[in-house]
């Protein structure tokens, strides 16, 4: 792999940067690959260790783990059924981050401005309190199925999913307790996973990165409370689009930079900026195992202004108490939820984040809030596929539990013909893991898998 001479010219003023090992790592086609597992899904550290032998924890996350080898992952249907995500050591850092500043505690409202394809937003759900509301933001709007298809599958509920441009939030001022920035970048941290990207990389993408980042830290701060936390992280090891950002964003504002203890023997490398001596972290994949990773926290102590102009509504309706009589049965009776409805979708949150949707409601694109129970008709229930990988799925629901090849054919989208199987429908399951639905009928039965969802890829 050939790191263009540019960029290791350009990182010979990032400090910790190490020429030789760097280049050597890059030449190396060594990979250390890492899942992040469902705290919402496994009752059982052992459990894991079944399904993955030899792990071995990622130090700074609690989910984290070093696999041995790497799986072929469409074919195993734990990460159809939500079980893990599969995400690079080095960006599970950011629970450090949320740990340090007692963020996870207490209940919060929570934006990940830049979340597809959703790893960090579904690390939030694992560590934030149950009570929190996260918004999961992506402006491009090709990226959001995959953002709300990983957030479904991972099963929590207290999330809304939008699709708006960083100024849009401009208006909800001081709304958040914490933002998240895991800005666009030029990308040379993820070199070794994506080589294609070397291609696409050069000083003046740099340069137009940072004047992105800058629009969009400046566009989204408002939004974020005097008091709260905003951590910015890029995949970049450019200066430009780390340190000097810090830089700008403490000469430019009232933010606060913030340390966060690391463990020597993590390796990863504390840097400061030039002019403002704010602190970073840098992740060289020479130093630490994970791959290229920046990140850095700030406190805003004073208060912004935002720019306020209205979107158009996202309007959802209460439940009657007919329809409340029709969701209850596929319910666990033990959460306490509000009901919302659109369009005969129902959607249920928890109570408190409930009460946030209408601020939200009125500002912003809302694709998609809580879990989705599904489609009332004619006093009925469709399920969702989303409900199938929830926790608040009643659990006396009817199931049926493949095995790995039917499990497969199920997720396929194959037909299945299950022997001796009253009509009616099924949660499909595997490991005891939900995966889906199918509505068994008196001569075959229907595979109610969604179409997007489906592996199409041959093999496993
Ligand atoms: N946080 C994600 C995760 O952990 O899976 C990765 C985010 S990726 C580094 C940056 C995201 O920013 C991409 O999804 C990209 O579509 C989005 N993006 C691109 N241009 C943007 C812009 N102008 N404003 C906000 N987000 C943008």
């Amino acid at each position: 792999m050939q790191i263009p001479d540019t960029l290791i010219e350009s990182l010979k003023k990032a400090r910790g940067f190490l020429e030789e090992s760097f280049i050597k790592v890059h030449e190396s086609s060594e990979h250390q690959s890492s899942i992040r597992t469902n705290p919402l899904k496994w009752r059982d550290p052992e459990e894991i260790q079944m399904a993955f032998p030899g792990l071995e924890p990622v130090p700074w996350s609690s989910f984290g783990h070093y696999l041995k080898q790497r799986p072929v992952f469409t074919f195993d249907p734990l990460f159809h059924a939500g079980t893990y995500y599969v995400q690079e050591a080095s960006s599970m850092f950011i629970e450090q981050a949320l740990r340090n500043q007692g963020q996870i505690s207490k209940p919060i409202n929570a934006l990940d401005l830049c979340a597809a394809p959703g790893g960090k937003s579904t690390l939030f759900q694992s560590i934030l309190s149950p009570d929190s509301l996260m918004v999961s933001n992506e402006v491009i709007r090709t990226r959001v199925p995959i953002l709300t298809e990983n957030l479904n599958k991972w099963g929590a509920m207290n999330f809304v999913v939008t699709q708006n441009d960083p100024s849009d939030f401009g208006s909800l001022e001081e709304f958040f307790d914490l933002l998240l920035i895991d800005a666009p970048c030029s990308g040379s941290g993820l070199f070794r996973r994506e080589p294609e990207l070397i291609s696409e990389w050069s000083p003046s993408q740099v340069q137009l990165c940072s004047r992105r980042q800058q629009r969009i830290i400046t566009d989204a701060l408002p939004a974020l409370k005097s008091g709260g936390l905003l951590i910015y992280s890029t995949c970049s090891y450019s200066v430009e689009e780390n340190e000097e950002i810090l830089d700008w964003m403490a000469e430019s504002f009232e933010l606060e930079s913030l340390r966060i203890p690391i463990d020597p023997d993590w390796k990863i490398f504390e840097t400061q900026s030039t002019d403002k001596s704010c602190f970073g972290y840098r992740f060289y994949p020479d130093q630490v195992r994970g791959e290229g990773f920046f990140l850095a926290a700030f406190r805003k102590t004073g208060s912004s202004i935002g720019i306020a102009y209205k979107k158009k509504q996202f309007s959802f309706e209460r439940i009657s108490k007919k329809e409340d009589a029709v969701i209850r049965p596929w319910l666990d009776d033990q959460t306490e939820l509000s009901f919302l409805k659109k369009e005969q979708m129902v959607y249920a949150l928890p109570v408190i984040a409930a009460k946030q949707i209408e601020s939200l409601s009125s500002t912003l694109y809302l694709k998609k809030a809580g879990i989705c129970l599904g489609k009332l008709s004619s006093n009925e229930l469709l399920p969702s596929p989303e409900l199938a990988l929830s926790k608040i799925l009643n659990k006396n629901i009817p199931s049926l539990d493949l095995g790995l090849e039917d499990g497969l054919r199920y997720l396929r989208r194959e037909d299945l013909h299950p022997a001796g199987v009253r009509p009616g429908w099924r949660l499909v399951r595997y490991k005891e893991h939900g995966l889906g639905w199918i509505k068994v009928l008196s001569n075959r039965s229907n595979n109610y898998y969604p179409q997007e969802w489906r592996i199409r890829k041959a093999g496993g």
